[in-house]
This record gives C-alpha cells, structure tokens and sequence, in this order.
C-alpha cells in the first residue's frame, strides 16, 4: 500500500476519486467570475431582482461549476454582512477532515512527474 493510500483511509473517504476540476478548486480557489468596471458582467455572474428591490446573484466557478449565491441590499447595493449560500456541482465528493492543504498535496501527487520534470530541468547549473 502507498503512503497515499494509508494516508486516505486515514480520512474517512478516497480523496483520490475527487474529479481534477473540483481538487484544483480546493486546494486552491474557485475561479468565480471577475467584475471589472468599464468591462461587460461576466457570462457567469447573473443577477436578478427580487421581491423588496434586493438582487439575488448567482455565480459559478468556472473550474468546477460551484454555484454561490448572494443577496444585495434593496437597490442592488453590494451587502457588506451578506451570508452566501453554496450548491455543490453534481460529481462534489465530501472528503471528511480534509483540509486546503489536503487537496494541494492531492494535487501534487497528481502532478508529480510534471513538477519533477520541471524542478530537474530547472535544478542549479541548468536554466
Ligand atoms: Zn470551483
């Protein structure tokens, strides 16, 4: 058995059967969609308005299609305090315990020939 493997059971669940996309996203961060003033609202940023004038914002990673929701103050003003609400992508796999710093070290296992082929050719005397 791997230390992988060991290291799996240890949490409860496979994290090595969590989809590329989803890892990526928690090891790291979602890729929600960027807002940037004098440009068009992104594709995946959709508001809507609803009762009371407030606006209920949907967005979804771009990476693994997480949905965030996001209700503004009445007027469509930006809610400082706002609680936002979440709905996993259908293939979402709970890791029990598993931490950021778990899924990066999936993501290296995943990559290691290619991290190691980097470092190699990057070691000192090469470029
Ligand atoms: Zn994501």
């Amino acid at each position: 058995m791997s230390k992988t493997q060991t290291y799996d059971a240890r949490m409860g669940s496979n994290i090595t059967d969590v989809d590329d996309n989803i890892v990526a996203c928690r090891g790291g961060r979602h890729k929600w969609p960027e807002l940037v003033p004098g440009k068009p609202l992104p594709r995946k940023f959709r508001p809507t308005l609803e009762p009371g004038g407030v606006v209920l914002i949907t967005e979804y990673c771009a990476r693994c299609d997480k949905e965030r929701y996001t209700l503004t103050l009445s007027g469509g003003i930006f809610d400082r305090g706002a609680i936002r609400r979440y709905k996993d992508p259908k293939n979402w796999v709970v890791v029990p315990g598993a931490s950021p710093r778990d899924f990066q070290a999936e993501i290296y296992r995943r990559l290691h020939e290619e991290i190691m082929a980097a470092a190699k050719r990057a070691e000192v005397g090469g470029e």
